[in-house]
């Protein structure tokens, strides 16, 4: 066997290693375990050329807590919703760095999402570099917003501008959101915003599967975290993630009724049905309205406004869903 060939098996076995560990991890419901026990599975001594040495990630405090309201008043004409935190602070509490080591794992079930959150954030993601993406970024963006919120974004991937600040949704795209959710009565800090992958892709291609492979864990565990009512898919990837529905078109997965099972390893199967809403993610909105497009019916902006009163409506008819065991 080559040198080459040999740095090529050693990777597919560490690449092997490291979902299985994965899998072990979820069906054993071990999920918030120090970072250190899922070894990178790049730049070992075997692959020391394949990734230079990481920056370590900064994580930007704003993507960890949620920012005062830009705009707190609702838009003239928006359509007044309850607010989902009733009971709950004005403002999300900053989220204190609580899950040091000290913290016994075995208590995970008493933790608050925050905690869970900031859990996963620190010492299950940590400088992650666990695909090739670790080396081009320059923060790892992992999540904002209210840890108990009732409705959960999930987007694609971070640009530029998110890549810069740590954040979701900062950029072009976060503007087009941040006015939708003004729109529906929302505001940023009382919903949950993630992306399918914490890292930027270089010059924002589509995620690759072995990304989303990798990556997606972490998502589902801030699901759990969060335990949103209704989670919001915001385009065609992360609608397939989440409805495992690889065979639909966006179009049609806005169409259907789906759920996404949020199931811990220690729920039954199933037990954790969420309802989710698929729709079109605020960059195709702004590149739709940049092409001279001749379709008549209501413009893709409205139709996600239409969406996310929606998931509104869904998320305001079901009961708080219990927290996760
Ligand atoms: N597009 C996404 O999907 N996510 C972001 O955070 C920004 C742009």
């Amino acid at each position: 066997m080559s040198p080459t060939d040999r740095a090529a098996h050693a990777r597919s076995l560490a690449r092997r290693f490291a979902t299985t560990l994965e899998h072990l991890r979820t069906a054993h419901g071990v999920e918030y375990v120090s970072a250190g026990a899922m070894r990178p599975i790049v730049g070992t001594a075997v692959d020391a050329h394949a990734v230079p040495p990481a920056q370590p990630a900064q994580t930007s405090q704003s993507a960890q807590t949620s920012q005062p309201a830009q705009t707190s008043q609702p838009a003239q004409g928006a359509q007044s919703v309850p607010q989902f935190s009733a009971g709950l602070p004005e403002q999300s509490p900053t989220v204190a760095i609580t899950a040091e080591r000290t913290l016994p794992r075995a208590d995970a079930v008493e933790w608050s999402a925050a905690t869970k959150l900031e859990y996963l954030r620190t010492k299950n993601i940590g400088d992650c570099r666990r695909c090739a993406l670790c080396q081009g970024r320059r923060n790892i963006v992992f999540g904002v917003g209210d840890p108990q919120a009732a409705i959960m974004f999930v987007g694609e991937a971070p640009g530029a501008d998110e890549d810069r600040r740590g954040e979701p949704f900062v950029g072009r795209a976060g503007q087009r959101l941040d006015a939708w959710l003004t729109a529906v009565g929302l505001r940023r800090e009382q919903v949950y915003i993630a992306n399918v992958l914490k890292c930027r892709p270089p010059n924002n291609r589509d995620p690759k599967p072995e990304e989303i492979d990798r990556c997606a864990p972490f998502l589902k565990a801030q699901i759990r975290a969060v335990s949103p009512r209704v989670l919001v898919a915001l385009g065609r990837h992360a609608g397939m993630l989440l409805s495992q529905r690889e065979d639909m078109s966006l179009r049609a997965m806005r169409m259907a009724r789906l759920t996404y099972d949020a199931s811990g390893p220690k729920d039954a199967p199933g037990a954790r049905l969420t309802p989710l809403v698929v729709t079109y993610h605020p960059a195709y909105v702004l590149r739709q309205e940049n092409s001279a497009s001749t379709e008549r019916g209501p413009s893709a902006n409205e139709i996600v406004l239409e969406d996310l009163r929606r998931a509104i409506q869904i998320a305001h008819a079901l009961p708080t869903p219990a927290p996760e065991q």
